[in-house]
């Protein structure tokens, strides 16, 4: 039997055996490892196609590990319109995503109701379309920025159709190493408190 039947039959690999997967061409490593997972697991495990989208890179905050957000070192700040927004949903429809995952940085110039007309938008015009959306450090900005409680926006996101939260934001929960690497972002309890909020209303991350 060779290496490839003993993998698809579910059998042990040693040391070396291991170490040769290394040679394999990656798509075939790929649709061995799916031939595997199918036949141990079945359906309980699949593969989401998902498309993520981050609309703007400005940011009122400034933490030290970010890459991401414009600032001196990345001086290339933007800020999609809706329209092109709508446009990569419609692109990635078209190709078989069934999911939208939208983060962005806290850009303190947008206002609550351009996130909130995106999902809205994206759910009436596809409405199979899940959308996964809203960090809990961008809820606490949004609550902080715009004077409400994080209740409000947690149902005003429902309203408009997030369906899932993702798990953004958490870092590290240990506050000291927090207040060095992203203080003034959410703290490790707010980000526990926002995501139990979120769960009390039956949803999911
Ligand atoms: S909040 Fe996010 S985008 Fe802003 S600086 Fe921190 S990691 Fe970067």
């Amino acid at each position: 039997m060779n290496l490839q039947e003993k993998i698809e039959d579910g059998q042990r690999i040693n040391y070396e055996e291991a170490l040769s997967l290394y040679e394999m061409d990656f798509f075939e490593l790929g649709k061995l490892a799916d031939t595997l997972r199918q036949k141990k697991h079945g359906k309980k495990t699949y593969f989401n196609i998902n498309r993520h989208i981050n609309p703007t890179n400005i940011c009122a905050d400034t933490c030290k590990f970010c890459a991401y957000a414009a600032n001196r070192k990345n001086p290339n700040p933007y800020t999609m319109s809706h329209d092109e927004i709508m446009e990569i949903v419609k692109n990635v429809d078209a190709n078989g995503a069934k999911e939208v995952h939208i983060v962005s940085a806290h850009n303190p110039d947008t206002g609550i109701d351009w996130y909130l007309d995106i999902f809205k938008r994206i759910k009436h015009e596809y409405p199979e379309m899940h959308i996964k959306a809203l960090t809990a450090a961008e809820v606490d900005f949004l609550a902080r920025y715009y004077n409400k409680s994080y209740d409000e926006i947690i149902d005003l996101m429902i309203e408009n159709g997030v369906d899932s939260m993702p798990g953004g934001g958490a870092e590290i929960f240990d506050e000291k190493v927090r207040d060095y690497i992203c203080k003034g972002k959410v703290t490790s309890d707010q980000w526990m408190e926002i995501h139990q909020k979120w769960h009390e209303r039956g949803k999911k991350i």
